[in-house]
């Protein structure tokens, strides 16, 4: 084949950093992603809360899309934390302080990065998950979003111990995400709405770990390359 070795690794190094601009592209991928989800998320939340966390997720990434237009950043924990004030502020209910955290914690871990390596993008969910848990107090198991983004964070620090690559990594870990999102349907509820249905919430997919998944593979389409 080719003998373009010494050119290749250095593509490759600049392949593995995530810049600010991967990041709000994430972003806006998110929010065709939630428009596009806004009725499934809202049957699922029907099921086993008030049905609207469909509309709420659409609503909070629109004006986080439309903040970020007016606002733009070259540094990513800056994009991070105005999703999250936006978050905090338009989307009610448990999910806008939920989500609105974890954009904040993240925000925090790589403030002032213009890029992200493995490393820190697992720094940064892990800070985000962190924040979550502080503030909403749910375990594992408890059928909340917390159990899609903990076996996803969980499956990307293995692998980044690894070494593999960043879109590799993040594949891996949606596909956890996606695991973990499924497992929350026989579990009974122990935090939120549905935890007032007792057994009645059994049987049905969560719908805040049906968003935390979906946000992963939008991450894992949107960064790093094959
Ligand atoms: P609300 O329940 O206020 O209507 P949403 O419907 O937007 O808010 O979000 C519901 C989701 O929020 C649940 O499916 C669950 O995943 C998540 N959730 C609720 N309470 C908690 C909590 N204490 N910790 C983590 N996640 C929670
Ligand atoms: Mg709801």
């Amino acid at each position: 084949m080719g003998c373009s070795g010494a050119y290749s690794g250095a593509a490759l190094g600049s392949l593995m950093m995530i810049k600010a601009g991967d990041v709000l592209s994430w972003i806006k991928g998110l929010q065709a992603v939630f428009a596009e989800n806004r009725q499934y998320l809202t049957e699922l939340d029907a099921a086993i809360g008030d049905a609207d966390h469909g509309t709420n997720m659409d609503r909070g990434f629109t004006q986080v899309v439309r903040a970020l237009e007016n606002n733009p950043s070259e540094d990513i924990g800056a994009i991070l934390k105005t999703a999250a004030m936006v978050l905090i502020k338009t989307v009610g209910g448990a999910a806008g302080p939920l989500y609105g955290t974890f954009f904040l914690r993240a925000g925090a871990a790589c403030g002032g990065k213009e890029e992200m390596d493995s490393a820190d993008i697992v720094a940064m969910l892990e800070a985000g998950l962190e924040g979550v848990v502080q503030r909403g107090k749910a375990g594992l198991n408890d059928k909340t979003m917390v159990d899609a983004l903990t076996a996803g964070l969980n499956r990307m620090k293995h692998l980044m111990t690894e070494g593999v690559g960043i879109k590799e990594m993040l594949k891996q870990g949606a596909a956890a995400a996606h695991q973990g999102m499924k497992d929350t349907i026989p579990m009974l509820a122990k935090k939120g709405r549905a935890s007032y249905l007792g057994e009645r919430s059994i049987g049905h997919q969560d719908p805040g770990a049906t968003s935390s998944y979906l946000l992963m593979e939008t991450m894992a389409e949107y960064f790093g390359s094959d």
